[in-house]
């Protein structure tokens, strides 16, 4: 079934001079659902010669940067701009696409960044920037982060071990159950692959939406996206938290189902971010845009459909995420079997730019706001630093180089929010998030630390 792939340093340098018209026609305009380009199935095409995104006068002024990544979908942006030439194209011809063991190797990479050995920048979940900005998650040094877009929304679910299959353990749990288990001294166990940032936040929303208090009534743990399949299978946990594929994984190998897609608890919501070092796009600002364009046109090419099978040929190699095709694909077209129930919906798969809501890419900064308004619910943030991170958003969250970025590709300007806020935002247990009053929604809230 799958096709050789030529091995990838080959493919990542590879300059060829024939473009693809289409493609960079449909690069610009960015419609929703662009033309099938039938010749997708082998991945070795860049999809620009090097260099021919450049403008005369704003070369970068270094062809060369370190991100770093985390095996699950949210990374497709960053490998796809390294291996269809995006990167090449905008003149970055010597990007370094980095596999980070876990979130805290990656943490520790960029404090030291790339001329100590580790990165410059890469993948986050959110709070992350702000929390190493402030020094908060690297021992009280600041390490300042311009966050440059979001990578991706939805494709992140909750896997929930077997022997809980049948006990109303779906996307609205049943907390009488949570209870007679802690009652019998074997509190629901229920991991995350980074404490205090998305997993954890989404696995606290989904449980306290039913009533279920996270800190009393389950077991909070990390562990590395790459062990929660093992994990579970040796009953190490009752539920984890992470991006596609390991949640679907979890129902393919008959481990577990899914209670909730994230895309069920808050449709478009939020997820993951490319975030580089501030003294590194402030000493570079035309590499800085150079990255960010490549990774928005990347984010065009992972979008539509018609890419996603050669997508996953790529992401499933063992470089990359070394997994079968398989397991990828399914949830990469918006089906996913959840094990007690099916959906196929492609509006609820992973998504890179755009959502129903309009840009996905685009960082909303009401969303930063939202990440840390719900940090200090669950009290990861006391209240000095809920109001520092918060005060540091308009630093950190860098929309006006995005918006530099979009026009200078040509994106239509509809497709380019003019409102630093998304508005009000709904979840799935009816409950609403006003930016302009983040205080109404936690008081609002029943299950908090505050
Ligand atoms: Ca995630």
């Amino acid at each position: 079934m799958s096709q050789p792939i030529s091995p990838l340093s080959r493919r990542k340098f590879l300059v060829t001079a024939s473009v693809i018209a289409t493609t960079s026609v449909l690069l610009k305009g960015c419609v929703g659902n662009p033309p099938s380009d039938k010749s997708a199935s082998v991945s070795s095409t860049p999809t620009a010669a090097a260099g021919s995104g450049v403008k005369a006068g704003a070369e970068p002024e270094v062809k060369t940067i370190k991100l770093g990544y985390t095996p699950i979908v949210e990374a497709a942006p960053l490998i796809i701009a390294s291996v269809k030439g995006f990167f090449a194209k905008h003149g970055m011809t010597d990007v370094k696409i980095d596999k980070q063991a876990n979130w805290g190797a990656a943490r520790d990479n960029v404090k030291i960044g790339s001329a100590g050995g580790g990165i410059d920048g890469g993948q986050w979940q959110m709070p992350m920037p702000y929390l190493m900005t402030e020094g908060i998650i690297t021992d009280g040094t600041k390490v300042p982060m311009y966050i440059l877009c979001q990578l991706n929304t939805q494709g992140n679910g909750i896997a929930i071990a077997n022997k809980h299959k049948g006990k109303n353990v779906g996307l609205k749990p049943d907390p009488k159950y949570f209870a007679e288990l802690k009652a019998g001294g074997t509190r629901f166990k229920a991991a995350y692959t980074f404490p205090k940032a998305n997993q954890e936040i989404w696995i606290r929303y989904w449980l306290a939406a039913s009533g279920i208090d996270p800190d009393s009534e389950v077991e909070l743990l990390t562990v590395p996206a790459a062990q929660t399949v093992a994990d579970m299978k040796r009953g190490a946990m009752d539920a984890f938290s992470t991006g596609d594929p390991w949640p679907y994984r979890i129902v393919a190998d008959d481990i577990g189902f899914i209670s909730a897609l994230t895309a069920e608890l808050w449709e478009a919501h939020p997820e993951e971010y490319l975030a580089v070092r501030q003294d590194w796009a402030e000493k570079y600002p035309n590499a800085t845009k150079a990255v960010l364009k490549a990774v928005m046109e990347a984010q065009q090419w992972c979008d539509n459909f018609d890419n996603r099978k050669e997508l996953v040929k790529i992401l499933s190699q063992r470089e990359y995420f070394g997994v079968p095709e398989a397991v990828l694909e399914a949830p990469m077209m918006g089906k996913y079997n959840l094990g007690e129930r099916v959906v196929d919906d492609k509006q609820k798969a992973v998504l890179y730019w755009k959502d129903k809501k309009g840009s996905v890419s685009y960082p909303y900064q009401s969303h930063d706001l939202w990440f840390l308004t719900e940090s200090y619910r669950w009290k990861f943030l006391d209240k000095a630093q809920y109001d520092a991170t918060k005060a540091l958003i308009s630093k950190v969250n860098r929309e006006d180089i995005w918006k530099q970025c979009a026009q200078e590709l040509g994106i239509s300007a509809g497709d380019i929010p003019t409102d630093k806020s998304r508005g009000i935002e709904e979840f799935f247990d009816g409950v609403k998030f006003d930016p302009a009053n983040p205080d109404a929604y936690l008081s609002g809230l029943k299950i908090k630390r505050v």
